[in-house]
């Protein structure tokens, strides 16, 4: 299995070669050459399977180059009860006949991300310690993503985690979470500013190559393939436990920002699973559901700060692998619409195009924040389950747009516990921390508050890299 560009100009490469790296060199994003298939036989032999022996069985069609035993170690040690709370790792919830939320919350930040995260964190691990090499990674957070990666990360031989946050400005929750954590591999670091200012301060360390290189600054951000093929694998789980044979179709609603999460849908689709409709859910930041509708793909300058925050995206990262296999790969096509965005802002697909969309199942849509409150309650009220605001998202437009017939997983991309205050608003009470977090953390904040200066989060990094 060899990975290739999305902008058709970098040389293939192994997966291994791919894992530590960003984008690809000519801008792209990396796809494999071509999707693995699952046969009908294997996906029978899913339904028998534990998750991490699923994962396995799907993420070694994607990862060739690392021994067999190895990978299924690394496996084994993340999808356990102890990280995830049980050990289906993504519990599925039966709400009704034809409808199910899929539990990708359990792990330990309380979101989705951990699932490809945890693995991430021992790959990386891994291949550093096969080059004797060391990474530092340099990002920013105003919450979620930040804290995944910190606790992917944390205690991991050759890492070194730089994490920049807005000062005063994170929930209690999410500082908590962070800012505990004792492992002298993770560093702290408030900036006494805002997220935009984090987010600059990251840009401009990282388009310092000399800088770069001699700290071996990495980012572990959402385009990373291995992410994608983490994400895949729920997908089947979620399929062999709705269904009973292969004939079956099932449709998933899906909370989207940078499109990461459905993408993985689309390529377990391609890959074979009989998937019906993709759905995407996005919030008020609806660019996602323009195109799907429309065609049109229009990035937005202003980013609306809604309740369902880590859907809040002015552009969708991981969009653009999409779009490649959209146009069938076809190059020229590519550069057309990429150009178009890069001078005009947006580009719009052909009818033709706009037909293959259609063709692949997806459908969109998007809600608001009194549609979140009317969709916690009413799934409380009428399920006794409590969502969070992001999965809310998910079950407004999934309950819309489904074609009736197919059963529905929505995908819990959160705990409500995470969002306090948005469900007090839905329900009137707050939401209980799950058992396992009952008390937070005791110990000691670690965190060094720096002002919002380039300079002075250079300084602290070189000292301590
Ligand atoms: C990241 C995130 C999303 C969006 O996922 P994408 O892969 O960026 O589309 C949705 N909900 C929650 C809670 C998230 O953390």
């Amino acid at each position: 299995m060899r990975y290739i560009s999305t902008r058709g100009k970098s040389a293939a490469k192994t997966f291994s070669e791919i894992l530590l790296e960003g984008l690809a060199a000519d801008g792209g994003l990396y796809v494999p050459e071509e999707y693995p298939q699952v046969k009908p036989r294997e996906l029978d032999a899913m339904r028998t399977m534990t998750y991490p022996e699923l994962a396995y069985a799907i993420l070694s069609k994607f990862i060739d180059d690392i021994p067999a035993e190895d990978l299924r170690r690394m496996v084994n040690e993340t999808y356990t009860k102890e990280i995830f709370g049980t050990d289906e790792i993504v519990p599925l919830k039966k709400l009704e006949d034809g409808l199910y939320i899929l539990g990708l919350s359990e792990g330990p930040t309380l979101a989705f991300k951990d699932i490809a995260l945890q693995l991430l964190g021992r790959l990386f691990e891994y291949a550093l310690a096969k080059d004797n090499a060391e990474l530092n990674i340099l990002g920013a957070t105003s919450g979620d993503t930040g804290s995944a990666a910190e606790y992917a990360m944390r205690g991991r031989r050759g890492i070194k985690v730089f994490m920049l946050s807005p000062f005063g400005r994170m929930s209690p929750f999410q500082r908590k979470q962070m800012y505990s954590l004792q492992d002298q591999n993770i560093f702290n670091i408030a900036v006494r500013g805002t997220f935009d200012d984090c987010q600059d301060i990251v840009k401009a360390l990282n388009e310092d190559a000399e800088f770069k290189k001699k700290y071996k600054l990495g980012v572990v951000n959402s385009i990373n393939w291995a992410r994608i093929a983490a994400q895949t694998v729920y997908y089947f789980w979620a399929y062999v436990h709705v269904t009973k044979t292969n004939d079956e179709q099932v449709s998933f609603s899906v909370p989207s920002g940078n499109f990461g999460d459905i993408l993985a849908g689309y390529i377990a689709k391609r890959m074979g699973l009989p998937v019906k409709n993709l759905i995407v859910a996005t919030n008020e930041n609806n660019i996602l559901e323009e195109f799907f509708k429309s065609g049109t793909y229009r990035p937005r300058k202003d980013v609306a700060i809604t309740s369902s925050p880590s859907m809040d995206i002015s552009k969708a990262s991981n969009f653009e692998r999409y779009v490649f296999e959209l146009v069938a790969r076809d190059a020229v096509r590519m550069k057309e619409l990429w150009s178009s965005l890069a001078s005009t802002g947006s580009f719009t697909i052909s009818k033709e195009e706009l037909e293959r969309v259609k063709g692949d199942g997806f459908l969109a849509g998007s809600s608001a924040h009194s549609d979140r409150l009317a969709t916690i309650r009413s799934v409380d009220k009428k399920y006794n389950v409590l969502i969070d605001p992001h999965t809310a998202d998910g079950v407004t437009t999934g309950l819309t747009v489904r074609e009736a017939g197919v059963p529905l997983v929505c995908l819990e991309t959160a705990q409500p516990a995470k969002f306090a205050e948005t469900i007090r608003e839905a329900i009137g009470q707050e939401p209980e921390l799950p058992t396992r977090y009952g008390v937070l953390s005791e110990e000691p904040e670690r965190v060094e508050v720096l002002d919002a200066d380039a300079e002075a989060v250079r300084r602290f990094v070189s000292e301590r890299a």
